[in-house]
């Protein structure tokens, strides 16, 4: 899995990122005198949600095996998108001050600019198999023996007994942390994550599925919005 890592070149792989969506940020302000980002926003979110079936987070088309309605292409698009929000979210309420917070932020950025993240579909666990690695390693944090809280997948995405631990979040934490590598600079990761750090530091949401705050009613309409218009285009 090639990742960024939590040593200092993580560290200065944020303040660049920043800085660099800083430049393009305000760059993007003075160019727009004439069609303020509100606008630009608003024309983007009309145009995304009513007259194309474009995934929202790329552009890019859809597959054909993406069932109607779809707002993303893949996997990794709503993931990006979710990490999007989550930034926007801390940055505005000021949680990004908390070292937790922006590590965390970090962690979801690292696994948002490869494809190293799990599906959260494949990682979700059903009740059952969560239980029995509570019951096989004692309810205990197989690291540190403190009380466990977190399954871990050891080495892959495998729902296998073989393959999941109980940790508590400290140690998940540390070693989620450990497996990240640091991003070449001018890598396809390291121009996603300019392009991600932009997107959260951009004072006006600017595409729709950034939109932390009016998101979670939003989705819902395109998603009905494409629900329908494909409907329309199997009658016609
Ligand atoms: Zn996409
Ligand atoms: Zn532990």
């Amino acid at each position: 899995m090639i990742l960024m890592g939590d040593t200092g070149r993580g560290t200065n792989a944020f303040r660049n990122a920043s800085s660099h969506a800083r430049r393009a940020v305000v760059g993007a302000t003075y160019s727009c005198r004439v069609a303020p980002l509100r606008r630009l926003h608003e024309q983007a979110s009309r145009k995304l949600s009513t007259e194309t079936m474009d995934c929202l987070n790329c552009d890019g088309p859809m597959p054909p095996h993406i069932r109607s309605g779809s707002l993303f292409c893949s996997e990794i698009c709503k993931q990006r998108a979710d990490t999007v929000r989550y930034g926007r979210r801390v940055y505005r309420d000021g949680r990004i001050n908390d070292p937790l917070v922006a590590e965390a932020l970090r962690t979801k950025m690292a696994f948002a600019v490869t494809d190293g993240g799990y599906p959260g579909a494949v990682r979700e666990l059903d009740p059952a198999t969560r239980q029995a690695v509570i019951d096989r390693d004692g309810g205990k944090c197989v690291l540190c023996g403190q009380t466990g809280t977190e399954i871990d997948h050891i080495a892959n995405s495998s729902p296998e007994l073989s393959n999941l631990q109980l940790l508590c979040h400290e140690c998940h934490t540390k070693k989620t942390q450990r497996n990240l590598q640091p991003i070449e600079p001018g890598s396809q990761a390291d121009k996603t994550w300019s392009e991600l750090m932009m997107r959260i530091r951009s004072p006006e949401p600017l595409r729709a599925c950034d939109d932390e705050v009016g998101w979670p009613v939003e989705w819902r309409k395109i998603a009905a919005e494409r629900r329908l218009a494909d409907v329309g285009n199997a009658v016609t």
